[in-house]
């Protein structure tokens, strides 16, 4: 049975830290779905669509890694592809309490499913997109936050 992890997430937009965890989790399984989550409510740099093309672009040399976009509960999406593994990076301990909220609530939706957590790499630790955008909107440096393809449609979105 081919193992297949799903990387939930905004990714509004990737990081180098999302990219860490992707580049380290597509060496341990035989597919990686990075699974943009699509929430219309929420006010985005990128449309999904973009997000998925800049992620596709980063990715382009590693043929096991695919991305996606869904609406609606990870799970509904798990149990669509009959994924039992879901991978989320954790950071510092603040992000520990809202992953161990969501993973239960998933496991509570969706026993079968598994949560796991990857720790960030202490060089990419600090970093989020939300921190990014703060940076790119003040007009500061964005070399080594995010994919230099990322940086430039960063730059050209904000009409530098
Ligand atoms: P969400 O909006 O669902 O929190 P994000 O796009 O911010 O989605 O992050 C997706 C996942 O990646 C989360 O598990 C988050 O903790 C993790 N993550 C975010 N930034 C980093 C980073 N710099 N290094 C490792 N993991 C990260």
């Amino acid at each position: 049975m081919s193992k297949v992890a799903v990387y939930p997430g905004s990714f509004d937009p990737i990081t180098s830290g999302h990219a860490d965890i992707i580049h380290r989790i597509s060496d341990l399984f035989d597919e990686v779905i990075v699974l943009i989550a699509k929430a219309p409510q929420k006010q985005s740099m990128f449309t999904p669509e973009e997000r998925k093309a800049l992620i596709e672009e980063t990715f382009s040399n590693l043929p096991n890694v695919k991305v996606d976009i869904h609406e609606g509960l990870t799970v509904q999406y798990m149990n669509k592809k009959n994924a039992k593994i879901i991978v989320r990076g954790l950071r510092a301990v603040v992000d520990y309490e809202y992953e161990l909220t969501m993973a239960n609530m998933n496991r509570r939706l969706e026993p079968s499913v598994e949560t796991m957590l990857v720790y960030a790499s202490p060089q990419y630790s600090f970093i989020s997109s939300r921190g990014v955008k703060e940076v790119a909107a003040n007009g500061g440096k964005l070399e080594g936050l995010v994919p230099p393809n990322v940086a430039k449609a960063i730059m050209e979105k904000m009409n530098y």
